[in-house]
Parts: C-alpha cells; structure tokens; sequence
C-alpha cells in the first residue's frame, strides 16, 4: 500500500499567509473529506513544557480548529499529563503551562481539555490485544472523542529518535499509569565515572529515585520508573538507558498505544517540521534546530507521515551551530541525522514495528500542493 503525505513548504506570499496556506493544506488533502458534523474532535498536540520555544504556535491550532468548527464539529484541544517534574504533571499545571505558552479560546478557538484528569489517573482501558499489552491505559477525554486529529511538532527525541505524529498520539494520550507501563522496561543507570556530581538528574527526578553515593549520582531501580526524563537532562550523558533493545521495546510499546488511541476512529495526522530541536518539547530548553525549517505534512496515515518528515529532515543541510553538527563531526557518526544525535535510537525499526501492527505504511508519495 501507497500512502498520500500532503506537504507544503513555509514560502508565504503578501496575499496567502501561512496560515491561509495551511488551511489550503487542510482543504486539499484527506481532511476535509473527513466526516466531522456533528462530532466531538481532540486535536491533540504537546502545549510546549515552560521555557521551551521549539514547541508548536498556537496559531497552527486554530486553523485546524476553525476547519472544523466551519464542518460543524466540536474541536477541543487535549494532551495528558506527564510523568516527569515539569510544569504539565497535573491538570492545574498543565493548564497554566498551556496558557502561559499561549493556548487558550482566543488564541485557539476551541477549549482544552486535559484528556486524563486532575492527577492523570482518569482513564479508560481499551483492549487491543498485541505483543506488549492486553489492554492500554488511554485518557478518557480521547476514548470519548469521535474523532482524533494528531498536530505535532516535528522534532528529535532523545529515546525514539523522532518526535512525530505515533508519538504525539501513543505515548501522549497514554495516561500517567499509561505512561508508566510504557517505560517501566527501560530503567536507566548512572555510569559513575562520567558523573560530575551536578545534581541535575536529582532536581528533575520526579519519583525520587536519584540518591548520592561518594558524590556520585545513582539510580534506585525499585522507585525508579522508567521515564526517562533524567537520561536526557544529565550535561555529560552519564545516564544510559540499559539493555541494547530498550528504546526498541519503547517504540514497540508506544505503538501499541498508538494502535489502542486510533483502533474503529476517523483520525487524522498533521506534523509542523519547523524549529527542529534535539530534543523533545518536554525540555525546559530547545537549543539550536538541527536542520532549517522544511514546511508542512498531512496524512491518514501516522507511519507515512512520521517517514515522510524523517527522510525530509534526513535531506536537509545540517545547522552548524546545532548538537547535530557537533554529533556529526564525531568519528564514525552514523549516517542518519536522528541516529547520530541520540546514538542508542532507531526510528526505522519503530516504524517497522507500526506497520508490521497495522498502524500504516512504509510506503509514501509526497503530493506537494503547490506542485
Ligand atoms: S531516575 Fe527513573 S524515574 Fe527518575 S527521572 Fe530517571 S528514569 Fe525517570
Ligand atoms: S545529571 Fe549527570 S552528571 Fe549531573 S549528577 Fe546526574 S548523573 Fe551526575
């Protein structure tokens, strides 16, 4: 199977702005012939954590809202919250964070709704029946909805490589006892001898799981719950995920949750490949873009469209002042952009997995609407 990957570039003009262009994008593709009359519909994206500026602008969302909202649908947007210290663990803070970062009925038009509750335990578990799971822990908010529009930022992330539309959605509307099932094979350790002691990974443990022995930091594996968040935070990467596969059996599992979210719904895919950061948008911090900004990609199918942005960015001059041309640089870096900047990732794998679930196609023609 071929799947259709919509694309168009940032070049604006005086008469069509971009977000006139995006919403051409919209018309153009699959999306408008979705059937949203009447249906209550999540668009779910990442509302940026406090102090990033990579994250996607909330004038994106309102294009998307506004569409539907003229196909006489009940667009909300909705995220669940995280696992990690931040500023989106709960649903007070996560609403502020997405206020502060811009998000709200004015900016967006359209309210928001954080799809697992107060604490992240509000939840519904839908059976799929696959490899990892029986069943996935899913935001109740996104169960209930008609309709699941994905809009990502594209970016790096630092345990999948890619940050795209099976990420948004499998990992981001899991929630937090989702989350945790999802990571819990991936313990991380400190390797003692590269620690500088900066207490960095203590700071930003949200379970309390980082201790000091002689002034070097540990990991205890009994509270310790996988997410992550310290592996990417830690300024020498002393802290390494273990076993060879784990970020394998991350993707595999995100998948699942990918597959559990869109399973007998109408759903979309938009990805933004603008301000492409190392590292997740889950970072306080964002650095350099990896690449320059490549444009605009709309698809049905979530593993067409994350290929689609890998390979683009792939084709892209590399920024010199960035982390991927330091990475780069590195004797016998690997090829692939993502591969060489978070060297234990793999995102042709992950997407092997998706379709092998039938989440979608390797398989993809760009159809560029201004071609
Ligand atoms: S120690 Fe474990 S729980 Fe704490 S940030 Fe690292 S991975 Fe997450
Ligand atoms: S963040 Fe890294 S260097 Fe700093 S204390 Fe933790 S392991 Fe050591």
């Amino acid at each position: 199977m071929t799947s259709k990957v919509y694309f168009t570039d940032f070049r604006t003009t005086h008469e069509e702005p971009l977000p006139n262009k995006f919403k051409r994008l919209l018309r153009t593709s699959d999306f408008g012939n979705l059937d949203f009359k009447h249906k209550m519909v999540a668009i779910k994206l990442h509302f940026g954590e406090a102090g990033n500026m990579a994250y996607l602008r909330p004038q994106f969302a309102k294009v998307v809202a506004d569409f539907i909202k003229e196909k006489e649908g009940k667009p909300f947007l909705t995220d669940c919250n995280t696992l990690y210290v931040g500023s989106r663990k709960n649903a007070i803070d996560h609403l502020n964070c997405a206020e502060i970062n811009g998000f709200n009925t004015v900016t967006t038009g359209c309210p928001i709704i954080i799809a697992d509750g107060l604490k992240g335990t509000d939840d519904a578990e839908v059976p799929i029946n696959l490899k990892h799971f029986e069943t996935a822990h899913i935001g109740r908010a996104v169960v209930d909805a008609d309709i699941i529009i994905s809009l990502s930022h594209f970016k790096c992330h630092e345990s999948t490589g890619i940050g795209g539309a099976i990420k948004n959605i499998g990992m981001g509307c899991g929630s937090r006892p989702g989350k945790m099932m999802m990571h819990n094979s991936g313990k991380p350790k400190v390797e003692q001898d590269d620690c500088i002691s900066c207490g960095t990974c203590y700071r930003n443990c949200a379970h309390g799981a980082i201790y000091f022995t002689d002034k070097k930091a540990a990991i205890d594996q009994d509270i310790c719950v996988g997410c992550g968040y310290c592996v990417g935070t830690c300024p020498v990467d002393a802290i390494k995920p273990q076993g060879s596969d784990v970020n394998q059996v991350l993707w595999e599992k995100m998948n699942e949750y990918c597959y559990a979210v869109l399973k007998g719904k109408q759903h979309y895919h938009i990805s933004i490949a603008n301000a492409i950061s190392p590292f997740c948008d889950c970072h306080p911090n964002n650095d350099y873009p990896i690449v320059p900004d490549i444009g605009i990609f709309a698809s049905a199918d979530p593993v067409a469209i994350d290929c689609a942005c890998s390979e683009a960015a792939n084709n892209m001059p590399i920024m010199p002042q960035s982390l991927l041309a330091e990475a780069k640089s590195k004797k016998d870096a690997p090829e692939d952009i993502f591969e060489a900047l978070h060297p234990t990732t793999d995102w042709h794998t992950g997407l092997e997995y998706a379709e092998s679930i039938g989440l979608g196609s390797l398989n993809y023609e760009i159809i560029d609407i201004d071609k």
